[in-house]
């Protein structure tokens, strides 16, 4: 056994109170719940303000774009570009709001594709640059803020937000009360059950990030977790992005994986 004290926390999803370690990581200790399954993190680290520096923007609203002289800004204009396309064949028009915005990529390219776009996220430094570098509506404000004003959203996205939350089943209860009642929520998180985390375990950034992360989901736990939240109607996309300079085995070996829910990333399309 290990030496870490455990500040013992019931699952989010289900109250149960038992549990297996799946893999620690520093101070942080990831577990699994004995009754439904879901990973998540144990001890939930000091809240504030972690997210001022969290996201890395050293760039202009300008470098954002196919042919970005940054590398990273060029995958993410591709894939926004990607998500777009999955995204029109649900809805082609429509309010959309974007949860955990940062700084306003894809709702940038969503505003480019016509949609009415608004972001929000905890970030202040995030939302200023989305301001100020893309014109766009965002703010620092919360799901309960917009429920409190009554707002509603024909989509919501959900980009790698649901790993960040403490209690995801609160959380997705929220979403699920902004849509409009023939509105749609798109999610994707990092996939706990892939050949990438398989292979790399807690060295894998993409998937165990504990101060940043706290919820890890397979296939089977996000329906669970979807199921709990309200949504009865939900289905789980092959949304295989093809990057720019990616061998044709790469993207075709990244399909596969994605058959069988074990490429790095899940998607989901869930309807209210
Ligand atoms: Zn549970």
């Amino acid at each position: 056994m290990n030496n870490h004290k455990i500040k013992t926390r019931s699952c989010p999803n289900c109250g149960s109170n038992e549990f297996r370690i799946v893999l620690t990581e520093g101070e942080f200790i990831i577990v699994r719940c004995s009754k439904c399954s879901l990973v998540y993190l144990q001890n939930i680290p000091d809240e504030k303000n972690i997210y001022e520096d969290y996201y890395d923007i050293e760039y202009s609203g300008k470098d954002y774009c196919a042919d970005s002289e940054f590398g990273n800004l060029r995958d993410v204009y591709e894939i926004n570009n990607q998500r777009i396309k999955y995204l029109k064949k649900f809805k082609q028009s429509g309010k959309l709001l974007d949860t955990g915005s940062g700084a306003g990529l894809f709702l940038k390219t969503a505003s480019d594709n016509g949609y009415d776009v608004s972001g929000i996220d905890v970030s202040v430094k995030a939302v200023e640059f989305s301001e100020r570098e893309f014109g766009l509506n965002a703010s620092n404000k919360t799901a309960d803020d917009l429920i409190s004003e009554n707002c509603k959203f024909d989509i919501i996205s959900l980009w790698h937000v649901c790993e960040h939350f403490i209690n995801p089943v609160n959380e997705l209860k929220k979403i699920h009360r902004l849509l409009e009642n023939d509105g749609i929520c798109i999610i994707e998180v990092p996939n706990f059950n892939s050949v990438k985390f398989r292979l790399s375990g807690s060295k894998w950034q993409g998937g165990n990030h504990p101060l940043y992360h706290r919820s890890f989901f397979t296939e089977k736990t996000l329906r669970d977790t979807l199921r709990r939240s309200g949504f009865t109607k939900f289905r789980r996309l092959n949304i295989s992005y093809k990057l720019p300079g990616k061998s044709p085995v790469y993207n075709a070996s990244k399909f596969i994986f994605n058959l069988f829910a074990m490429d790095a990333f899940l998607d989901f399309v869930a309807w209210k």
